[in-house]
């Protein structure tokens, strides 16, 4: 196996000799066009991207630039075609280009792209949320799940008068200064920033512990009973891997925050519409006071929300003083595309993604198995994750602790045999209701010579 990970970024082999295919390599077209674009875009853009992942820092070479994508499918922009298991990481559950959303775009789009003005689509995106969720009786529309997750805390901050803000290592909540705090080693470490740029005072009102540990949590809050706002938290991690709640978990959140008056912040931009039709609070049932989407929610336009309680939600401006605000939030195009997203996934696109969770975690852990490679494939509804391990990966340590240095051979294997997956060993992977009979033919093809790749990396290849 070619290594593919040489610090020139060269991953293609012969990218000049067009039409030279190789057994069932589909990416005999090369790589000209995307090696071009990097390298004009790198001159303008830091790292040439605009989120970090898609650089392939973690994997090495050149991303693929992506011209178009329909259904399950992608096309870069040298004419290479993959099956698509990152699905825009998360939004696309019904495919790519699906035309009843592409549609709706479409109309909304000739009624005009922004107004800064209350339009009907958004109500109507509110009450569909509001009725599909069942704690949330308000919800404040906003662009990005950053930006939800930024003013569900400062919502929370303003509620109960206090300012500490319990996290999890692991957990990623966007690129909030505040939540951008790392664990130290031990329970109860006031967080260091993990980006310079946040303050030790921003950083300071953030406490992280280690995931999935209740008693951490329980001592956080006897050690300040009074002062923690809230424990913000993935209703289901998938942002180390995918790392469920273990049961019992998210209700004891529940419960302690209930008892010392903190809020608790369900954050399912991840998990919301996607884990299962009612996201992660359709699994455990464990109510947050404020909770956070995204990703599904916004069709794959920029959109996001956070919602909860109204007695909450009313401190919000303008009914109430917490000032949060938006020239372009409940954009209606946006929104068209959120609700189109939202109804076109029935019962049946959930039956379908359940499905074709269960497809891939059986081929990826028959590959593996089949080539002796430690793993685990862990689940959080439909979305899914595979990590190089004997153990089960229950918090972020674990998550580090595995074999991750297989990684960059798997997925370059993957990506050689037309399968595009998550470019990095941290992240979830997202099957949608559109990947096919076809398409799971090419991931098993894909996926049992990754899993050879994987068998044959070396540890000090990194
Ligand atoms: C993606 C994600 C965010 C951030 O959303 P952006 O739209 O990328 O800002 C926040 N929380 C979770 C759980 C996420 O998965």
């Amino acid at each position: 196996m070619a290594q593919t990970t040489g610090p020139d970024g060269e991953i293609f082999r012969n990218p000049g000799t067009l039409g030279f295919v190789t057994d069932s390599s589909v990416r005999s077209r090369g790589s000209a066009t995307s090696t071009e674009l990097f390298t004009r875009a790198s001159a303008v853009t830091p790292g040439g991207v605009n989120s970090p992942v898609r650089a392939f820092g973690a994997v090495g070479g050149t991303p693929p630039f992506i011209a178009s994508g329909t259904g399950c499918r992608i096309t870069d922009v040298d004419g290479n075609d993959y099956v698509d298991l990152v699905g825009s990481w998360g939004p696309m559950i019904l495919g790519h280009a699906h035309p009843g959303v592409v549609a709706a775009v479409r109309d909304a789009a000739t009624r005009g792209l922004s107004f800064g003005a209350p339009t009907e689509a958004e109500v109507e995106l509110a009450e569909t949320i509001v009725r599909r969720i069942d704690p949330v009786e308000q919800v404040r529309l906003v662009n990005s799940g950053t930006e939800a997750t930024m003013s569900a805390v400062r919502l929370a901050r303003g509620f109960t008068g206090r300012r500490t803000v319990l996290k999890f290592a692991g957990c990623y909540h966007g690129h909030v200064d505040a939540l951008l705090a790392e664990a130290g080693s031990g329970v109860a470490t006031h967080g260091h920033p993990s980006t310079p740029g946040v303050t030790g005072a921003q950083a300071q009102d953030t406490v992280v512990l280690p995931y999935n540990d209740l008693a951490a949590v329980e001592a956080a809050f006897a050690a300040d009973p009074d002062g923690i706002a809230c424990v913000i938290t993935e209703a289901a991690a998938g942002n180390m891997g995918t790392v469920p709640p273990e049961p019992g978990f998210n209700a004891g959140l529940r419960e302690l925050c209930t008892r010392y008056g903190a809020l608790l912040i369900m954050d399912e931009v991840m998990t919301g519409f996607r884990a299962s039709r009612f996201g992660w609070y359709g699994i455990d049932g464990v109510a947050g006071d404020l909770m956070t989407f995204g990703k599904v929610m916004s069709g794959g336009l920029p959109a996001a929300a956070f919602g909860g309680r109204a007695e909450v939600m009313a401190h919000l401006s303008p009914s109430g003083p917490v000032y949060q605000a938006g020239t372009l939030s409940g954009n209606p195009v946006a929104a068209a595309a959120g609700l189109a997203s939202l109804h076109l996934a029935d019962g049946g696109v959930y039956r379908t993604l359940e499905d074709n969770a269960d497809r891939l975690e059986t081929i990826l852990s028959e590959a593996l198995t089949a080539a002796s490679v430690p793993h685990r494939v862990q689940r959080a509804g439909t979305m899914l994750g595979v990590f190089f391990s004997d153990e089960p990966v229950r918090d972020y340590e674990a998550a580090r602790a595995s074999q991750t240095w297989r990684y960059p051979a798997f997925f370059h294997a993957l990506l050689d045999h037309g399968v595009y997956a998550p470019a990095s060993a941290f992240e979830t992977w997202f099957v949608s209701a559109a990947h096919d009979d076809a398409a799971f033919e090419t991931i098993d093809r894909a996926v049992r010579a990754g899993a050879r790749a994987a068998a044959a990396a070396q540890e000090d290849d990194q």
